[in-house]
């Protein structure tokens, strides 16, 4: 269970998130929405402790997320892995590489620090692709890929950090209908086949309706709404 209690951000003296308190639970599809400047960016990138919280504190189970630092802090950001709408991958490395860089954590320091990836670490990560659809996409540069192959390719990275949760982005806002479904249902995949709770931050209600278990509506820093995605009946 991840909870936030009372949390804000201010920046430049001004209210970006402000006394937001949520519970969610483990295994959750949960939509974000909202304008753009609602805040909904900052609110999961304050989970993930991108950007820290001015107040109030951020729970998950027994971890005290607001206070986390050094290995500890890195330790968490693996179990919330995000996915961003610019995919953030190291477009000059192969796909392979970029998905095996999600075990970074996972592997002895030594290891990680030389990039000396086991055998089994490399079928992890092809097995992620695999499940994608993209497993034949390994060898090429993440940089020729369309921006729905990068998006699963991020996703793929996530999964193989066996994350807790998945902090997406408006991981689709630079992304054809096609590709939207496509990766709309890499999520939807992974939070039911391994009960990986998602956070995603969306635009578009239609999506948010159909993909998602809750929907949080956020307006001026703000929680507006929060429920079923049938009781949403105004705009938020
Ligand atoms: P959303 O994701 O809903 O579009 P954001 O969380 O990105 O909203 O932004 C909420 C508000 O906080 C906006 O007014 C935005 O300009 C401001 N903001 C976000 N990040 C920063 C930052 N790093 N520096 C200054 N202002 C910021
Ligand atoms: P499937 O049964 O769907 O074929 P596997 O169990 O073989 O899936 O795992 C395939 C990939 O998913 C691997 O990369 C593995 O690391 C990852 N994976 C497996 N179980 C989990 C889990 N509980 N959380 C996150 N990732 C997982």
């Amino acid at each position: 269970m991840l909870v936030l209690d009372d949390v804000s951000r201010r920046f430049n003296n001004k209210a970006a998130v402000s006394g937001v308190s949520l519970s969610i639970a483990g295994g959750s599809f949960v939509g974000v929405i909202g304008r753009s400047g609602a805040g909904k960016s900052t609110l999961l990138r304050m989970i993930n402790r991108l950007v820290d919280p001015t107040s109030g504190s951020i729970r998950f189970d027994d971890v005290d997320v607001t206070r986390l630092d050094g290995r500890a802090l890195r330790d968490w950001r693996a179990r919330c892995a995000m996915i961003f709408q610019q995919f953030n991958l190291v477009g000059r490395l192969d796909v392979l590489t970029n998905v095996l860089m999600g075990r970074l954590n996972k592997v002895p320091t030594a290891r990680s620090l030389l990039r000396l990836w086991s055998e089994e670490d490399r079928a992890i990560a092809l097995s992620a692709l695999e499940q994608f659809d993209i497993a034949g996409l390994a060898a090429q540069r993440a940089d020729s890929l369309s921006g729905g192959q990068q998006q699963r390719v991020a996703i793929a990275r996530a999964l193989v950090q066996e994350p807790d949760a998945i902090l997406a982005d408006e991981p689709i806002a630079s992304l054809d209908p096609r590709n939207t479904k496509v990766v709309m249902d890499a999520l939807l995949r992974i939070n039911r086949h391994y009960g990986i709770t998602v956070i995603c931050n969306l635009h578009s209600l239609d999506l948010a309706r159909t993909y998602c278990d809750r929907l949080i509506g956020m307006s001026a820093g703000s929680v507006v709404f929060d429920g079923a995605p049938e009781m949403l009946t105004e705009d938020v």
